[in-house]
């Protein structure tokens, strides 16, 4: 399967998608996890990627998916040992985006202290909206970010309550991995996660309607 371009930066095609987890303390309350002294890391395949408009499948191996409302950073150039003062120049742009979680899956592989690729990277479950430059959001340390199930807001965060900001996230994985354009971060999401049904439609917005993403689940 050929790699997507991204939504709205139509010169990058997609490349490593690096996401974070419990990167604000109420979430990582919310599942009686500890707030992590580093960034928690994982990462998704690009055949975990759709777009505003397409549909999140539930497969028959899980009875519990859940949301999770993120922003996303695409980076736009290469580089490795990225200061975390020069960190926002290597950014293309931000957009909205979804971390879906099969919730009874992650617990188990969680008990046997398993990756959770099998419970985060199934198809259909980084649903991804268009992005936009930096130079468009007004202020990347007090961000909204919200999410509608059905029409009833079920997240409503700020980046303001980010453990790791962005500059920290760019430094910290940029010491482990060589970041190149067409990169993805998934930042983590804020409180308020829950399941989806089958039937469901999912609204997901970042600043004001800076970044919009519109999904169903079948
Ligand atoms: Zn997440």
């Amino acid at each position: 399967m050929p790699r997507p371009q991204l939504p709205g930066l139509n010169h990058l095609t997609v490349n490593t998608i690096f996401c974070i987890g419990r990167n604000y303390a109420e979430h990582a309350r919310e599942l009686n996890n500890p707030v992590p002294e580093n960034p928690v890391v994982f990462t998704k395949p690009a055949s975990s990627l759709i777009f505003d408009g397409d549909s999140i499948a539930i497969p028959e191996f899980t009875n519990e998916v859940h949301h999770e409302v993120e922003m996303v950073v695409a980076i736009g150039r290469d580089g490795k040992h990225i200061p975390e003062a020069d960190a926002l120049n290597y950014v293309a742009g931000y957009a909205i985006g979804l971390d879906m979680t099969a919730r009874d899956i992650q617990s188990r592989l969680k008990e046997k202290s398993h990756p959770w690729d099998l419970a985060k990277g199934l198809d259909t479950f980084a649903p991804l909206g268009g992005f936009f430059p930096p130079s468009q959001l007004p202020d990347l340390s007090n961000t909204r970010l919200t999410l509608k199930r059905n029409d009833q807001t079920v997240q409503d965060g700020t980046t303001a309550d980010m453990i790791f900001t962005v500059p920290n996230l760019i430094a910290w994985l940029s010491r482990h991995f060589s970041l190149s354009a067409g990169d993805l971060i998934f930042t983590g999401t804020p409180e308020g996660v829950g399941p989806v049904t089958r039937g469901d439609r999912l609204e997901a917005q970042l600043g004001e309607n800076l970044s919009t993403l519109s999904v169903t689940v079948k």
